[in-house]
């Protein structure tokens, strides 16, 4: 059925969402909704929701009839020696969180509703063979090349492959009208515009802006395991794109310009930490500073007023040394290497009053 016979029908709404756990049960449900006409926006997660996943869903409340959350713990974007077993799984906290939404939107009838949570078994999602988070295993995948490759690809090599094929398989089962993605995951959206492109997937790709903590940190499910110490100088990278914005305010346009501002900030701080007692101290690496074509994510040479770029980078910070005695060290003990990404749009106009779009 084309996309704009379906209208809003949000008259009745149920105060529950129904839990599925398999394929054929999630199809039952769209096939209803579809009959219905009621529209179907589609929140794929990873779980540990916070405020970042809850504005996509209330953003897929408001254009869509129907929304269906999924949270599936994705094995094969995990690199051999990445977090897939410690990844935080906090489902009775997600569930308290989804009612409260529940509730919210039923308060509102110009809101769609949560509908269904997806929570396959891996065993449902991958039926054919275990995955494999080999770079050279053998099994079902979707590659997107070669925006897959570059920058968080570079570091970790399965990870887009792992994306896409999950995001390929999930929107074969849910077939939504559309599908919400958070610019915090920046090349993410490209590599899942690109596919569903090239692919011919019907349905439209939504993006939603980044949701911070207060100082300006973007919120992620990995956050938990920095613990204070970390957590205080994470802010690093945020405010290595500042120093960016700034210089670009006051007229620097070729890439050695707005890169150096980034690492500059970077290194000066990195240094500030080394020399720290290493009881006090929280080390880092940086992985990269990007700045890119908003519509191809191709690394600039020289940034235009006009076009602006995509300001993206990673850090990792790394695992804490001499934890004192009492010392908030976070989820695992402060003992992981925590990789950290953000990104911002850099425009004159957010530039000159340093917004942080
Ligand atoms: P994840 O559970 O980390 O796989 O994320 C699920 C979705 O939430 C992805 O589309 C992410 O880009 C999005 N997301 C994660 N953190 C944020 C955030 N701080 N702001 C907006 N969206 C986010």
């Amino acid at each position: 059925m084309p996309r704009q016979l379906f209208r809003r029908i949000v008259s009745y709404k149920p105060k529950h969402f129904a839990k599925v756990t398999t394929v054929p049960e999630l199809r039952h449900l769209r096939r209803k909704a579809l009959l219905a006409q009621r529209s179907v926006g589609f929140v794929p997660t990873m779980g540990a929701l916070h405020q970042g996943h809850l504005a996509l869903i209330r953003q897929a409340a408001k254009e869509n009839d129907q929304v269906y959350v999924s949270i599936y713990v994705n094995p094969t974007q995990f690199g051999v020696n990445e977090d897939l077993s410690s990844y935080p799984r906090t489902w009775p906290e997600d569930r308290v969180k989804l009612q409260a939404l529940i509730a919210e939107f039923s308060t509102n009838n110009q809101l769609g509703q949560i509908a269904a949570v997806f929570m396959p078994s891996t065993k449902e999602m991958y039926p054919s063979a275990p995955p494999t988070s080999e770079i050279d295993g053998q099994g079902s995948f979707v590659t997107i090349t070669p925006l897959s490759a570059r920058l968080e690809g570079a570091s970790r090599p399965v990870f887009f492959r792992g994306v896409a094929t999950v995001c390929m398989k999930l929107l074969n089962i849910v077939q939504p009208e559309r599908v919400y993605f958070g610019q915090k995951d920046i090349q993410q959206t490209f590599v899942v515009k690109r596919m569903v492109q090239d692919f011919h997937l019907d349905t439209e790709v939504r993006v939603g802006s980044t949701v911070r903590e207060a100082d300006g940190l973007a919120m992620s499910s990995r956050n938990v395991y920095l613990g204070e110490r970390r957590r205080a100088v994470a802010l690093v990278l945020l405010n290595s794109f500042k120093e960016v914005q700034q210089v670009f305010a006051r007229g620097a346009r070729k890439r050695r310009y707005l890169y150096n501002a980034a690492m500059d900030k970077l290194l000066s701080v990195q240094k500030q930490q080394e020399a720290l007692p290493k009881g006090k101290r929280a080390l880092f690496e940086v992985d990269y500073i990007s700045i890119a074509d908003p519509d191809t994510l191709d690394e600039l040479e020289e940034v235009t007023v006009e076009r602006g770029a995509i300001l993206s980078g990673a850090i990792k910070m790394l695992p804490i040394e001499d934890s004192q005695e009492g010392e908030e060290t976070g989820l695992g003990g402060g003992k992981s290497t925590v990789r950290l990404i953000d990104n911002i749009r850099l425009d004159l106009l957010s530039a000159k009053v340093g917004y942080i779009p």
